[in-house]
């Protein structure tokens, strides 16, 4: 039989999460989108509550969780504020776990417990002014000069990349050609303040507009041989393992916001009157709520099975596919539906939902488009 309990310490966490995320983000996270700012206070609240350390062992300074653990925390989180969530899941999987993966003992020791503590942020630099989802079209280049990398090039969109406490960003660069003539891919780290790397001004986003994403240009940035992470080579495998994972908590935030969308459409429809009657009387209004609650929860059990996997040692791609590309679609569908229950309302600032308005849509962008997602799934299917 399947069983779709979580465990006590789960659920412990998710209740504690959830406490977090209603009493000390929801009051304050308006005004920190508003004004484009990073919450700092926020994020060193979390950083104290042991949720960056969630997935890792205490060796590293981690809680000794897993990755369904993060996902869960992702996923309350989210339910309440979006950039706060993919403050924490970038900080993670795209910051700190390529270090725990792939990185040598020396390195782990060097940069996880300020990381897995909240004290400090990484970032993983793949995408490219020029290429997002061709990922092997990565121009910036990485060459050896004794016992140094010097690396040129830009990276795009990179979260976390630029706060105050910024400590590394690991960039994928071209480190040669390989036997069939295909770039040879590396993974570089580069300390924040490293001479030559610039952090551009944040961008004006549509949405995530309190979480941190920059431009950044590599010029003749020189670092030690020995911040290289991984095999020389490997890089393209472990971006595509570290997306991978990252793709399952992406799927949870997706669903905390879809979740989130019912949550606040089952308040407002109580409270809101029309023609004499709360608004939640009516059955075009039922029927929506009860599709977007459909959608969460279907959507919720695609990423668990996912993070299950994941977790149990299996197969997983195609699983956090599935998971990413649904959790994505349903989000959207919920924040448009939910905005709509709100009427004008809906359509300012005054109610949450118009901030998952905004927020919904780079869910499915961020980690691998929509289009990505359908072709891993497709060729998975086909081999
Ligand atoms: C707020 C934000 C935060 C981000 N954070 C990070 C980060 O931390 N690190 C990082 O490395 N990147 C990050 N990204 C980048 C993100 O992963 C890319 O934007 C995404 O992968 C898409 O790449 P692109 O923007 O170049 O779009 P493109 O690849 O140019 O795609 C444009 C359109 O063409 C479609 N398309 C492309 N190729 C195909 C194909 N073969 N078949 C069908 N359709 C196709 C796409 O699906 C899309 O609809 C972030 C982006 C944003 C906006």
């Amino acid at each position: 039989m399947v069983d779709f309990t979580l465990g006590e310490d789960l659920e412990a966490l998710r209740r504690s999460v959830r406490e977090f995320a209603n009493d000390v983000v929801a009051p304050v996270i308006g005004d920190y989108y508003e004004r484009h700012a990073f919450p700092y206070e926020i994020v060193r609240q979390m950083g104290k509550m042991g949720l960056f350390g969630l997935p890792f062992p205490e060796e590293y300074g981690g809680m000794g969780g897993d990755y369904f653990a993060l996902c869960l925390a992702i996923e309350e989180l989210a339910r309440v504020d979006s950039s706060v969530a993919v403050t924490l899941e970038a900080g993670i999987s795209l910051g700190a776990m390529p270090i725990y993966r792939f990185g040598t003992q020396a390195q782990k020791r060097e940069w996880l417990p300020r990381l897995t503590s909240g004290e400090a942020l990484a970032a993983f630099g793949l995408t490219e002014p020029g290429f997002g989802s061709d990922a092997g079209g990565t121009a910036t280049r990485a060459t050896l000069d004794g016992d140094e990398w010097v690396i040129n090039g830009s990276k795009a969109f990179i979260t976390n990349s630029g706060t105050d406490i910024t400590a590394l960003i690991t960039v994928t660069a071209v480190t040669g050609t390989n036997p069939d003539g295909s770039k040879e891919l590396s993974a570089i780290m580069v300390p924040s303040g490293t001479p030559g790397l610039s952090v551009q001004p944040g961008y004006s986003k549509v949405g995530w507009c309190a979480s941190d994403t920059h431009e950044l240009s590599l010029d003749n940035v020189r670092v030690p041989a020995a911040n290289l992470l991984g095999e020389r080579g490997r890089g393209y495998a472990q971006f595509l393992r570290t997306l991978d994972e990252g793709r399952i908590a992406f799927a949870a935030l997706g669903v905390g916001l879809a979740q989130g969308c019912v949550d606040e459409s089952v308040r407002y429809s109580g409270q809101r009157h029309a023609f004499g009657r709360p608004i939640r009387d009516f059955q075009a209004i039922q029927f929506k709520i009860a599709d977007m609650e459909m959608r969460a929860h279907t959507a919720r059990l695609a990423y668990y099975d996912a993070a299950s996997r994941l977790v149990a040692g299996e197969e997983f791609k195609r699983q956090a596919s599935i998971a990413k590309l649904y959790a994505s679609e349903c989000a959207m569908e919920n924040a448009r539906e939910a905005t709509q229950v709100h009427g004008g309302y809906g359509f300012t600032n005054e109610f949450p939902v118009g901030r998952f308005y905004r927020d919904a849509k780079i869910l499915e962008i961020g980690e691998g488009t929509s289009e990505v997602q359908r072709m891993i799934i497709a060729r998975d299917l086909a081999a």
